[in-house]
């Protein structure tokens, strides 16, 4: 059933538009903005207002000017929260800011709710609709210009590129100069999904001698239409899994990809690794061994370095490290948002995408039987809807499910 949200008065009944609100982001590092200037007038055609907090743009070279001359209207984050009916956000607010939250107000971020479900209990507690770009169906064709999680992959994917290049000594090319001939890097990417691909692309440009290994076979006619070599391993079938992910491999499997993984890397001057599994603790496929056999002045770029561990021994996001061997291990943490201005362009397209999809007559309209909304919603009407972000509150035994969580 459908469900309007931005409160009646937002309807088209009485004539009044809804409110956007960009905020100014807050976590540590980040430099992007929820959206640009050049969204706010398809934005204002489709009867959405946008509230720009001032400075929100700073990070990523977009001034208050930019945004004024496109339309918005610069405002203190004080306003925003009395006065917007939607927050957009490109991650999660810090708890003050959350706090500021008023029931019948929505928030639309990559807020990772599934790392973090009692966020989500909490503000449906307080009437907050929650909606998360990282819950989309991303297969479906419709969704793809809301594919945020993809867009910003891209956006690491060619980064990570360039903060190898960065640590390396030596030319990503071949030159022949008249003090010599350089020979071209060699570049390894484990895990070709959309960074990977990226990485591949990026490398490829600047010279380098390519290869991607991936444990879903359907990426080497990605891999080699890039121009790269595809790296076969023996040891190790097909994982491929739901939804166009791979799975989590057994016990026995992820011995033997690291074992033969290891011949592999260490004829590498640089590793680049981006190898997730949904739901799980990042699979370590470069070992302690493998960083060993490497020679000294090689970079690894561990793109899915988390708390919980990365692809790479060793590596501790937002970390940079020299090995005993002079292997420099680089911990990326949130490479998207060293890209700003590109990675806010292609977020804000996102995004607006996504608030146009949620929008009718002026006012958010739920309906969690789209399977768009099924995917990003993940509060509403003070319950947690969302099926797996619920399932979770479940198993940790969270009174927070239908929104009595404090
Ligand atoms: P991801 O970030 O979850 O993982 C990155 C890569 O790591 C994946 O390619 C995965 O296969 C690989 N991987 C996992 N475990 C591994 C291991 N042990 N060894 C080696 N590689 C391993 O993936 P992603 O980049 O978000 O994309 C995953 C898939 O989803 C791709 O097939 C991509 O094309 C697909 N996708 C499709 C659409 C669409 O249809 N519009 C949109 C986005 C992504």
């Amino acid at each position: 059933m459908m469900d309007m949200v931005g409160t009646e008065e937002a309807g088209m009944e009485t004539g009044r538009r809804m409110k956007a609100a960009v905020v100014r982001e807050t976590s540590p590092g980040e430099h992007r903005v929820a959206l640009v200037p050049d969204a706010i007038a398809r934005l204002q055609s489709a009867g959405i207002d946008v509230l720009v907090e001032s400075g929100a743009g700073d990070g990523a070279w977009l001034t208050d000017a930019a945004y004024a001359d496109a339309g918005a209207s610069i405002v203190s984050a004080a306003e925003i929260y009395r006065t917007a009916d939607v927050i957009l956000t490109v991650t999660r607010p810090q708890p003050g800011a959350l706090s500021e939250l008023r029931p019948g107000q929505a928030v639309i971020g990559m807020l990772a709710p599934l790392s973090d479900p009692e966020f989500a209990a909490a503000l449906a507690a307080r009437g907050v609709t929650v909606i998360s770009l990282d819950g989309l169906p991303r297969t479906l064709s419709r969704a793809q210009p809301m594919d945020a999680l993809t867009s910003q992959s891209n956006v690491a994917g060619y980064k990570a590129v360039l903060v190898a290049a960065g640590e390396f000594g030596r030319f990503f090319p071949m030159l022949i100069t008249s003090a010599g001939t350089a020979r071209p890097a060699k570049v390894l990417v484990l895990g070709t999904g959309v960074a990977g691909l990226q990485a591949i692309g990026t490398a490829r440009r600047l010279g380098a001698v390519v290869s991607g290994y991936d444990v879903r076979p359907s990426s080497r006619d990605e891999v080699t239409s890039l121009g790269a070599t595809f790296v076969e391993l023996t040891s190790v079938g097909s994982a491929a899994g739901e939804g166009g992910y791979a799975r989590e491999l057994t016990a026995d499997e992820r011995q033997a990809q690291q074992e033969e993984l290891t011949g592999h890397i260490a004829r590498q001057d640089v590793v680049i690794t981006t190898a997730q599994v949904p739901g799980r603790k990042p699979p370590l496929l470069v070992t302690e061994d493998a960083v060993k056999a490497m020679a000294p002045g090689s970079v690894i770029v561990d793109m899915a370095a988390s708390p919980f561990g990365g692809n790479v021994t060793g590596s501790v996001p937002g970390e940079t490290s020299v090995t005993g061997n002079g292997v420099t291990i680089v911990g990326a943490e949130n490479l998207a948002a060293t890209v700003p201005t590109a990675a806010s362009n292609a977020y804000s397209r996102n995004i607006s995408a996504l608030l146009l999809h949620l929008t009718s007559g002026g006012a958010l309209a739920i309906d969690t039987s789209d399977p768009i909304q099924a995917g990003v919603v993940i509060a509403h009407d003070g319950r947690v809807v969302h099926q797996d972000v619920a399932g979770l509150l479940r198993v940790e035994g969270d009174a927070g499910v239908d929104g009595t969580a404090d």
